[in-house]
């Protein structure tokens, strides 16, 4: 088993958006002595293309979410300077398009009522929360659990879907409210190489060769103390430096991947186990043909099933990619989990039957099934983080707060675009940006001791001087302390070279 051991300033666990982002920083700033480790043989992360059915669809990530608002996204803002192909999402007649299992849609008017009374029984269930935080006597009114096929489904989309949330959201009240998918063959991760581009070495447009990338490294122990942090590979490697960037995600934190040494402590510990992970699975059919409607407001429709989040999200990505007779399904959560645990063959008669209810029996089978398995993947154990309603200030700041020589990163570390692309790039650049503050600190701070530590060597030499003239004496005690310790060290007259420095 290989055992060797490599040095460096900064150690990067993860090369996802944030990790990407955060050693970007570092570079522009002069640290350019970083290492990054990475569990996979790719960067992205949870930005992960696929081909499939001829084209490239997107298994993580897909939409730039919170465009054309009063500020900019920075990721559409990326987007945009590499001409990345997109394709605006209007998801406002989804809730129009809900299919029964007979294939027919549901009138309208009742469409508008089954929203209404999900909005109103969300807003009830979370004035209910906040009563009860703040330990509140007064009876409040229950809200009202979701029912019939129709309400099952609304509440699925208003509830795991981002598109139509109770609560405003940072992302779209500050970036705006449009969505864009990303289609395009060099994927939405091409973002993540135009970024990597900056500060390491590439043999082409996609293949890094740069020794401070090393992909395939699993992180499975982190060693840290007051001065430094020590990693270990479960190849066997050993890193060692004065900080480290953990831009693994909070699946993995969750998990028992990564041992601390010593443990993280309580406060860090239950922070994480506060933050909940969403699963989120994008299920893509190919057919041979398309059987859906298409044109204006038919990219999304919804399947009502009794079983609440039953292949209730449908889309088609004629928009996107025209003529590829793609369909997507959205699972999320216990749904997302079954799938993962069966073949990809039960999963594809399942999903069969769905669309056989709404469009009857004479649909194609599909060619090609995608089942992504982010909750299987030990590497992130979920999609993205979910804080729950009604969170403090204070889970978001231990979240992110560094222990000793560790600091965090991720998407879950930003607190107002937490489970986004932009979360996760926000976030890598705040993480370096506080690493290069305790840097120049920790600088300041050696400067300041390594100046008591020359004192305090320059008493036995102040002592000897007692055996000095007058004249002799007087211009020891011109020279500042320091100035003099340096000029005997300079001389070969101290032997200690580690205390000066
Ligand atoms: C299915 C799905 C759909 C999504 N849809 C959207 C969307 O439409 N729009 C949007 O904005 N966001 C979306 N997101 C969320 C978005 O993808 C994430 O918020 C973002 O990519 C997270 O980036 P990150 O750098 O925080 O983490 P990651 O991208 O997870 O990076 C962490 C890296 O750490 C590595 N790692 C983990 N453990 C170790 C270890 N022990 N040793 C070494 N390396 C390790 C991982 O392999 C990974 O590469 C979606 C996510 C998923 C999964």
């Amino acid at each position: 088993m290989a055992s060797s051991t490599t040095r460096s300033s900064v150690i990067i666990i993860g090369a996802g958006t944030s990790g990407i982002s955060a050693a970007k920083v570092l570079a522009e700033n002069g640290v350019e002595d970083f290492i990054i480790l990475e569990a996979t043989d790719r960067i992205g992360g949870r930005i992960r293309k696929e081909d499939f059915g001829g084209i490239s669809v997107e298994a993580g990530a897909g939409w730039i979410a919170g465009v054309g608002g009063k500020e900019s996204n920075p990721v559409w803002e990326l987007a945009t300077q590499s001409n990345l192909h997109t394709c605006l999402s209007d998801y406002s007649n989804a809730r129009f398009n809900i299919y029964d299992q007979s294939g027919k849609i549901y009138p309208s008017g009742l469409a508008a009522e089954s929203y209404n009374k999900a909005v109103n029984s969300a807003i009830q269930e979370l004035k209910n929360q906040e009563s009860k935080l703040c330990g509140s006597l007064t009876l409040s009114e229950p809200s009202v659990a979701p029912k019939t096929p129709i309400e099952l489904a609304i509440d699925f989309i208003l509830h795991d879907f981002e598109m139509a949330e109770v609560e405003p959201i940072s992302t779209y009240t500050d970036f705006g409210e449009r969505e864009f998918l990303v289609a395009d063959k060099r994927g939405y991760e091409f973002l993540l190489y135009k970024m990597a581009q900056t500060f390491l070495h590439f043999a082409s447009e996609d293949k890094i060769i740069d020794s401070r990338l090393e992909l395939n490294k699993v992180v499975k122990e982190i060693k840290y103390s007051g001065n430094d942090v020590t990693v270990r590979t479960e190849d066997g490697c050993n890193y060692v430096a004065d900080h480290m960037i953990l831009s693994a995600s909070i699946g993995v934190l969750k998990s028992d991947l990564i041992t601390f040494q010593p443990p993280l402590p309580k406060w860090k510990t239950e922070a994480i186990m506060k933050c909940d992970v969403i699963v989120y699975t994008k299920i893509f059919l190919k057919f041979p043909y398309k059987f859906w409607p298409c044109g204006p407001g038919t990219e999304f429709f919804l399947y009502a099933h009794e079983r609440r989040g039953y292949y209730t999200f449908w889309q088609h990505m004629e928009n996107a990619y025209p003529g590829s007779n793609i369909l997507v399904v959205t699972l999320t959560n216990g749904e997302s989990k079954r799938v993962e645990a069966q073949t990809d063959d039960k999963t594809l008669k399942e999903a069969m039957g769905a669309l056989r209810d709404m469009f009857g029996p004479s649909v194609p089978e599909a060619e090609q099934i995608l089942v992504p398995r982010w909750w299987e993947n030990r590497f992130q154990r979920g999609s993205y983080s979910n804080y729950p309603l009604l969170s403090t200030r204070k889970d978001f700041v231990d979240i992110k707060a560094p222990v000793g020589p560790i600091f965090f990163s991720g998407e879950h570390t930003n607190e107002r675009f937490n489970g986004y692309v932009h979360g996760a790039y926000l976030a890598g650049i705040d993480t370096s940006n506080a690493l290069l503050e305790e840097m120049r600190r920790k600088k300041v701070r050696n400067q300041a001791s390594s100046l008591h530590l020359k004192n305090y060597l320059l008493q036995p030499l102040l002592a000897l001087s007692e055996a000095l003239t007058s004249a002799q004496r007087q211009t020891l005690s011109d020279i500042s302390k320091w100035e003099f310790a340096q000029q005997l060290f300079l001389k070969g007259k101290l032997a200690m070279q580690e205390a000066i420095k």
